[in-house]
């Protein structure tokens, strides 16, 4: 634990997240040993001396003077796979320019009805092994290959916030029936990807839902390899500690057949979560759909989230040496409003730490 306690921050009241290197001050034993192994918490203040001039903006757009002459931003970094993270609560509240315009997500959502996705069999390309057919969902080929195997998983509603419990169950199996044909067909291919990207603000070119599958050979996707490198290197069961870390600070709900909601302490951006089952459980398993059907419906439907990006991360379909402490986990981020112009990537996701201005503690009240 680096940074100061809270006597260090006079005139700034430290709630939700920025009252956590208080939480890890009160854990004793193993608790405190563990998350001081696995966390870097640094609770840093910044002051700012506005013009007179400039106080009535500040109070319409920050809430007060006060809260812009003296504030305190939380470093998070998890020392063993460097995710790391600036909790910065007022930048959720800076101004943004851009043109006033209509916000109907709805109505945007329905002008483009009609497209290839609602006629996938004649709008869309097969993989050689022909199609995928779930309850929901089918798959084709993406006409844009992005590795040998790679697909798109139709909904078939157009409207992609339109999915319940049985979308997202049919989505897991049938991208996991998609990915074992295509390993049949190539043997070699093994690194099966299960992505959502929701609207474009999270990437999407086309409106209509939809999902993607992806069937790699050699490593693991980059990002996938890369933990379980951290996890293999790591003295210990890094992601039971990760879960155990989150659970001693209040960040988990428990849900039913081991699967734990985990609101992210180095979030990649806006209000992350990880949903993470057990090893050897498979994603597929009803208790693990059913705890992402339920996380995605109260992301939606509780938080507001229009745009997400959504990742499955799993072992290999085969071949899978060495990934056996690695459970069936599911990430997923918000990306925001998507009528706001800017993106909500720029130089410090890319290069630096992630900023992100949304609190891990509203996140998982708002799920208990
Ligand atoms: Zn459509």
């Amino acid at each position: 634990m680096g940074g100061a306690a809270a006597s260090a921050h006079p005139g700034v009241r430290l709630t939700g997240v920025l009252e956590l290197p208080a939480r890890l001050e009160r854990l004793t034993g193993a608790a405190r040993e563990r998350a001081d192994r696995l966390y870097e918490v640094r609770l840093v203040s910044g002051h700012t001396v506005p013009p007179p001039e400039l106080e009535p903006w500040l109070v319409t757009t920050f809430g007060s003077v006060e809260a812009v002459r003296d504030q305190v931003v939380l470093k998070v970094t998890n020392r063993v796979t460097l995710e790391a993270v600036l909790f910065a609560p007022l930048r959720s509240r800076r101004p943004v320019d851009g043109p006033e315009r209509a916000r109907d997500l709805a109505g945007e959502v329905a002008a483009t009805e009609g497209d290839p996705f609602c006629h996938p069999e004649t709008g869309t390309p097969a993989d050689t092994f022909g199609r995928v057919r779930g309850a929901r969902v089918i798959s084709w080929a993406n006409a844009g290959l992005a590795d040998a195997h790679h697909a798109v998983l139709v909904f078939d509603a157009h409207d992609p916030l339109a999915f319940d419990a049985e979308t997202v169950s049919d989505l897991l199996r049938s991208g996991r029936e998609w990915a074992e044909r295509a390993h049949r067909e190539d043997p070699e291919a093994v690194n099966y990807l299960l992505i959502w990207n929701c609207l474009w603000r999270a990437g999407s070119s086309i409106i209509h839902g939809h999902a993607q599958a992806l069937l790699g050979s050699g490593s693991h996707y980059a990002a996938i390899e890369r933990l379980r490198r951290d996890v293999a290197g790591y003295d210990g069961d890094l992601l039971e500690e990760l879960i155990a870390v989150h659970r001693s600070v209040g960040l988990t709900v428990d849900l039913a057949g081991d699967v734990v909601l985990v609101a992210h302490l180095t979030p990649r951006k806006e209000r992350e979560l990880l949903l993470i089952g057990r090893p050897g459980m498979e994603e597929t398993d009803q208790s693990f759909a059913d705890a992402l059907a339920r996380t995605l419906i109260a992301y939606r439907d509780r938080i507001g989230v229009s745009s997400f990006n959504l990742a499955l991360w799993r072992p290999p379909l085969a071949n899978a040496q060495g990934w056996e402490a690695f459970p069936p986990m599911v990430r997923l981020v918000d990306r925001g409003d998507p009528f706001v112009r800017p993106s909500d990537i720029g130089a410090m996701e890319l290069y630096g730490t992630p900023i992100v201005g949304s609190d891990p503690y509203d996140l998982i009240e708002a799920l208990r």
